[in-house]
């Protein structure tokens, strides 16, 4: 069967956040923009813990609404295995604290943007190949549309599509990821369960090796529970499943709960590719393995990614130059905001992976007795930093 061409400006794969954000600024931008998803429902299935800070969200023009915000965090609580814990509540928390969504209307909410600026949206879309022409250049995507084969012929792709991105691959892009980069999750969104509404919860060490256990209540009796487990340290019959089941056996909050839903996952943990651009392709969100080191997080670090793609391909459409080097900019719109903290994140979470319980125990009481005033990783860092110089060895001059 002939494929069913289809011309735009801007072909977006991937109906993420990072995807909606550039296809939002896109299509504000002018720019005939069309965004494919492979699924049939735009924020599901859930892959997220839905915990997000508050500060960043207008800086990418999003205005918190109630109805995707399921819980208001009081404060954040982190533990040590032995049950040290150093409690953070809003006048300190600075960054760390935030909202626990529900994550599919957020999504949601963030593609209906994109279609209010003016994006066409295609769902159940899925990106199977780019088409190049006879010189070799990016010339659009090959897609199955509802079991249709189709072709999005545009001026310029932007790889939206995960932590499982294929588009930047089959553009020739190196996305691979050292194992230890890698962390594998699982949660359960857990009921009947005993757990402080207002605080969300971190534990670290050897209750989830090289990454940590996360309770984000999503009302009085209910929250996402979950652990992610560094890749190198998933060994036979150690896997994120044991961990977690542990876990919640030895918890006496948990271990009468009922699991509603099971979410698996995976994180990258580096800090950002090397080059998300390349002539006619922009990388953004996961697919540009731009997401917290050390916390996982990603979601706004696709808005914010995607929201600067859109503004460049704005810029990029002017001179009709989508060309690498015309794109770079946004290179360097990311890392000048976001780079050095992603650095600095990488580091301390290798260095976590590496430290005994002993060790995470000292750090959590040490963290207890300081005074600090906004708490972040940058502040609790510079005060591990007096204590353990060697925990910060090699990335001093970041903190
Ligand atoms: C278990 C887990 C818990 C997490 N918890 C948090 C958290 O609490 N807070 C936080 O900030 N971050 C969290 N993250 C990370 C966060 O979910 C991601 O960083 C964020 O979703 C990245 O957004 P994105 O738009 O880049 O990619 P995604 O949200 O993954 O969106 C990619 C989209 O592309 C689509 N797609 C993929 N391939 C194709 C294709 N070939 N054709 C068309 N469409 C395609 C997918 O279906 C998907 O809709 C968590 C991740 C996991 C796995």
């Amino acid at each position: 069967m002939a494929a069913k061409r289809y011309d735009c400006d801007i072909v977006v794969v991937g109906g993420g956040p990072g995807g909606s954000m550039a296809a939002k600024y896109c299509a504000e931008g002018g720019l005939k923009t069309i965004m494919i998803e492979k699924d049939a429902e735009i924020g599901a299935p859930l892959r997220c813990a839905e915990g997000v800070s508050k500060k960043w969200l207008t800086e990418v023009g999003i205005e918190p609404d109630p109805a995707w915000i399921c819980a208001d965090m009081v404060g954040a609580i982190i533990k040590s295995p032995s049950g040290h814990k150093f409690q953070l509540d809003e006048s300190h928390a600075g960054s760390e604290v935030g909202y626990v969504l529900e994550r599919h209307l957020f999504d949601k909410h963030l593609a209906a943007m994109a279609a209010e600026a003016g994006a066409d949206i295609m769902m159940r879309t899925g990106c199977t190949g780019i088409i190049k022409d006879k010189n070799g250049k990016l010339i659009g995507v090959k897609a199955k549309s509802m079991g249709e084969p189709i072709e999005i012929y545009a001026k310029c792709v932007v790889a939206a599509d995960g932590f499982e991105s294929q588009v930047a691959r089959w553009a020739g892009m190196d996305v691979d990821m050292k194992l230890s980069d890698i962390v594998t999750c699982l949660q359960y969104r857990m009921t009947n369960i005993d757990i402080d509404a207002e605080y969300c919860e971190f534990v670290i060490g050897s209750p989830a090796p090289g990454g940590y256990v996360w309770i984000f209540p999503k009302g009085k009796n209910i929250a996402n529970v979950g652990l992610g487990v560094q890749g190198t340290k998933c060994k036979l019959g150690a896997d994120p499943k044991y961990y977690l089941d542990k876990f919640i056996a030895e918890d006496p909050r948990l271990n009468k709960g009922e699991v509603l839903e099971i979410v698996g996952g995976m994180v990258s943990t580096c800090p950002g590719l090397d080059e998300t651009v390349a002539d006619n392709l922009v990388l953004v969100g996961d697919a540009a393995r731009i997401i917290d080191p050390i916390t996982g997080g990603g979601i706004c670090h696709a808005c914010r990614t995607g929201m600067y793609a859109g503004k460049v391909l704005t810029e990029c459409a002017k001179k009709n130059d989508f060309s690498k080097e015309a794109l770079k900019p946004y290179d360097k719109m990311w890392r000048d905001r976001m780079e050095d903290k992603l650095y600095r994140n990488f580091m301390a979470k290798e260095r976590l992976a590496q430290l005994d319980d002993k060790t995470i125990d000292e750090l959590v009481m040490l963290i207890q007795d300081s005074n600090i005033k906004e708490v972040n990783v940058y502040n609790l860092l510079k005060v591990v930093k007096e204590k353990f110089p060697k925990v910060v060895e090699g990335f001093e001059d970041l903190i």
